[in-house]
C-alpha cells in the first residue's frame, strides 16, 4: 500500500483553513471530555449534522424496523481503507448492513498513513484536542478526520506519532502503545464530537481497552451512557504485554491489574481479557466458536475467563458482501452466471482457470481449490499429508495463499512433483481468488479452528462445493450432504485427522463422478443459499435493543 502521507496534522489545506476557527485545545477535564459549547460548528459535513438542514434525521420508510439505534464501531481495520484479514471485511460490511436495519453507524478507525491517498483526500477535518494518556501525565494530540460514504460516517483518529508506519501492525512493542492510545482517543473523540451512541461496538484486542477505559476513566461523561459490545474475531490474538508497560501507556488504576480484569500469568496484562471483563455483551463470529472458546483446546488460556462471563457471550455468524461477491456481475470472471446458467457458465470459468494455470484443459477433471493464509490454523498439515493420495489422473488441485515458509515450500514441492495436476500460487491475488472461486468444482477448508471463515461462504455464493472440517463457523454454515434426502451444501468431517479429510474428499468425488445430476443440484442449492449479512445484522440489532431497550 502507498505510504505517502497527505494532509495530516498541521499539513492539510482543509485542516489549516478550519484551524483558525477551531484551535487545538486541551480537553476540559482529565477525562478528555471537551465542554459541549466548544464543539466546532461547521458546514453540514457529518451524518448527524446534515439531516438537520436537508433531510429528516429518522428515515420515514415504514419498512425500516423501529426504533432507530445509534452504534459506534471501533476497530483497527476496515476495507477498503486498510485490510489484513476477515476483520477488515466485517468492519466494512456490517455497518452498511446495519444502516438498512435503521441503525445510525459511525466507524472509528486509526488514520494510518498507508490508507490510499484517494481516501485521504476525501477526509474532512472535524476537530482536534489534547488527551492525557500516560502515567507520567504525557498527553497526545487527537485529530479527527471524517469521511461520509454510503450512509456510514467514518471518523479517523489522527496522530502522526502512532499511525505513520507503512502498515497497520508492526510488532507488539509499537502496537501496544498505539492501541492503548487509539482505544482512549476513540472514546474521547465521541465526547468531543458530542455524539454519544446507544452502543459502542468494539472489535478484537486492538479495541479491547475501550470498555475498560469507559468504566474506569469516562464515568460522569456522556460516553459513559453507552452500552458496550465486544466482538472476538479470533481469540488467538490478545494484546498481551508486561503490566508495567500497559500501566504506563494507560494510567489505569492499579486495581484493574488484577486476575479478574487485566492480569495474566505473573507479570502480564492482557488487553483482550480486560475487554471481556468490562463489555456489556461479548459476541463472537459463530455459535460453535462461542462454545468452543470456553474449552481448553480452543480457549487460548482464556477459557475459564470466558466460562465465567458466558452469561453475556453470544455467537452471531458473519456474512459476506453479496454485491462484491456476485458471480452474476463479478468483472473479474471470464463468464458471469447465476443459478439459471451456472452449470454451463462455470465450465467456461473452469476452462479459463485451467488454461491460465497450466493445468490440463479438461472438463472431466475435478478441480479442488484452496484459498487461505498458509498457517497451521488452516489445516494444512492434513492437506499436505493427503495430496499424493488425491492424484489419480482425474483430480486437479489449485492452491492460492501465502504464509509460513514451511507450507509455501511444501505446496511448491507438490506442484513440481505433480506437474499438470497441482498448481500452487504462492501469492496474495484478489483476481485469482475470484477466478478460483468461480472455476473450481470444490473448495477445501479443513481448519484446525475457524471462528467463522469466509472462504466457504464465498465458495457457496459461487456455486463451488465446500469440503470443510466441522469446527467454528464452518460447522454452522455448511450443512453436510445427506445422500438419502439429497440435501446439504457440502462435505464435512469432524476429528482433525488426515484420513477423515481424505474420506470427505472421496465422498465428494464419488458424487461428482458418479451422480453428476445430484452434484449439480447441490451447486444450485449453494448458489441460492443466503450468505448475506442481512440475517446477522438483524441479530446484532436485536442485541443492541436488548442492551438499550
Ligand atoms: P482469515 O481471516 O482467518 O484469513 P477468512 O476465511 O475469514 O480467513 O477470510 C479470508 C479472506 O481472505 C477471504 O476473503 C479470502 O478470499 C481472502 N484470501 C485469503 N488468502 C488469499 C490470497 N492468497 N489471495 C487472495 N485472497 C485471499
Amino acid at each position: 500500500m502507498p505510504e505517502k502521507k497527505v494532509s495530516r496534522k498541521k499539513t492539510g489545506a482543509k485542516a489549516e483553513e478550519l484551524k483558525e476557527e477551531k484551535p487545538v485545545r486541551k480537553p476540559a477535564s482529565k477525562k478528555a471530555e471537551p465542554a459541549k459549547k466548544e464543539k466546532p460548528v461547521k458546514k453540514a459535513e457529518t451524518a448527524e449534522e446534515k439531516p438537520a438542514v436537508t433531510e429528516p434525521a429518522v428515515p420515514s420508510e415504514p419498512e425500516l424496523p423501529q426504533p432507530r439505534r445509534s452504534v459506534a464501531f471501533i476497530g483497527s481495520e476496515c476495507y477498503p481503507f486498510v485490510k489484513t484479514g476477515g476483520l477488515g471485511d466485517v468492519m466494512y460490511a456490517l455497518p452498511r448492513a446495519l444502516t438498512k436495519q435503521n441503525c445510525d453507524v459511525k466507524v472509528i478507525l486509526p488514520r494510518y498513513a498507508c490508507i490510499p491517498q484517494k481516501y485521504q483526500e476525501k477526509m474532512i477535518y472535524r476537530g482536534a484536542f489534547e488527551m492525557d494518556l500516560c502515567a507520567d501525565g504525557r498527553s497526545y494530540y487527537v485529530g479527527i478526520m471524517e469521511y461520509v460514504w454510503d450512509g456510514v460516517v467514518y471518523d479517523f483518529i489522527d496522530n502522526d506519532e502512532f499511525f505513520s508506519w507503512g502498515k497497520p501492525y508492526t510488532n507488539l512493542v509499537d502496537d501496544i502503545p498505539k492501541f492503548c492510545y487509539f482505544s482512549k482517543a476513540a472514546l474521547a473523540a465521541l465526547n468531543y464530537m458530542d455524539w454519544v451512541p446507544d452502543i459502542i461496538h468494539c472489535h478484537d484486542w486492538q479495541a479491547a481497552l475501550v470498555p475498560v477505559f469507559q468504566q474506569a476513566m469516562f464515568q460522569g461523561t456522556p460516553v459513559a451512557n453507552a452500552k458496550t459490545v465486544f466482538t472476538i474475531h479470533n481469540l488467538r490474538f490478545q494484546g498481551i504485554y508486561d503490566i508495567k508497560t500497559i500501566k504506563y501507556w494507560t494510567n489505569l488504576p492499579d486495581a484493574l491489574f488484577d486476575y479478574a480484569v487485566l492480569k495474566q500469568g505473573n507479570d502480564d496484562a492482557n488487553m483482550l481479557k480486560g475487554g471481556l471483563s468490562y463489555a456489556s455483551m461479548i459476541t463472537t463470529v459463530s455459535n460453535t466458536y462461542a462454545w468452543e472458546i470456553q474449552t481448553e483446546f480452543f480457549g487460548e488460556k482464556l477459557d475459564a475467563h470466558l466460562r465465567y462471563h458466558s452469561g453475556k457471550l453470544r455467537g452471531i455468524v458473519n456474512g459476506i458482501d453479496v454485491d462484491i461477491w456476485n458471480p452474476k456481475t463479478d468483472p473479474l470472471l471470464p463468464a458471469n452466471y447465476d443459478v439459471n446458467d451456472a452449470i454451463e457458465q462455470k465450465k467456461a470459468c473452469k476452462k479459463t482457470l485451467q488454461e491460465n494455470l497450466g493445468l490440463e484443459d479438461n472438463q472431466d477433471k475435478m478441480v479442488i481449490g484452496l484459498i487461505s493464509r498458509l498457517t497451521n490454523q488452516k489445516g494444512l498439515d492434513l492437506v499436505n499429508a493427503i495430496i499424493p493420495s488425491l492424484i489419480d489422473g482425474n483430480t486437479q488441485i489449485v492452491v492460492l495463499g501465502t504464509g509460513d515458509p514451511e507450507y509455501e515450500n511444501s505446496f511448491r514441492y507438490y506442484e513440481n512433483t505433480y506437474k499438470g495436476s497441482v498448481c500452487s500460487n504462492i501469492m496474495y491475488d484478489e483476481e485469482r481468488a475470484h477466478q478460483i472461486y468461480a472455476g473450481a468444482d470444490a473448495l477445501l477448508v479443513p481448519s484446525l479452528f475457524e471462528p467463522c471463515g469466509l472462504t466457504q461462504l464465498i465458495a457457496m455464493r459461487y456455486g463451488t462445493v465446500p469440503i470443510v472440517r466441522e469446527t467454528g463457523g464452518l460447522k454452522d454454515t455448511v450443512e453436510p450432504y445427506n445422500e438419502f434426502t439429497n440435501e446439504g451444501n457440502g462435505f464435512t468431517f469432524d476429528r482433525y485427522e488426515a484420513g477423515l479429510l481424505l474420506d470427505a474428499i472421496n465422498r465428494a468425488k464419488t458424487l461428482y463422478f458418479t451422480e453428476r445430476d445430484r452434484w449439480d443440484e447441490m451447486v444450485k442449492r449453494d448458489l441460492q443459499k443466503d450468505v448475506s449479512w442481512e440475517k446477522s445484522a438483524a441479530q446484532y440489532r436485536s442485541l443492541y435493543l436488548e442492551l438499550k431497550p
